[in-house]
């Protein structure tokens, strides 16, 4: 994978980072940028401040023809959030497929933020 911020392909491997759900992010520093970034950098996972499956199912009722204002009533969030949210997946269409691996598990980046996709499992406690 190319660089995020300048798309040289001089990157290196920068150690790792461990999530909360015990997953591993690989880290990669590029040799022409000198910046830092992960896997998941730069798509739409990055950052994101709720569970995906909630996303997903605002995007859902927005597709479904929803206003932002009743989806947001639906899903229990702001209807800012919807607009945000709309605004990332139409900007990173290609991207926004959450990959949710093997296990269920979809974790997003987020220092202190991660959500299960997976409902017959217990949640982790915390
Ligand atoms: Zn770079």
């Amino acid at each position: 994978m190319p660089c995020i911020h300048c798309q040289s392909e001089a990157i290196v491997k920068n150690g790792t980072k461990t999530l909360k759900t015990g997953q591993v992010l690989q880290q990669y520093l590029c040799n022409t940028c000198g910046r830092r970034f992960n896997e998941r950098s730069g798509t739409p996972m990055a950052r994101l401040r709720a569970p995906v499956a909630t996303v997903e199912m605002a995007l859902n009722a927005r597709h479904e023809g929803l206003g932002v204002r009743a989806a947001a009533r639906v899903v229990g969030t702001s209807p800012s959030s919807i607009t945000t949210w709309e605004e990332r997946s139409s900007s990173h269409l290609p991207a926004w497929s959450p990959p949710a691996g093997a296990g269920g598990d979809v974790t997003i980046e987020g220092d202190e933020l991660y959500t299960r996709v997976g409902e017959n499992l217990p949640p982790r406690s915390l």
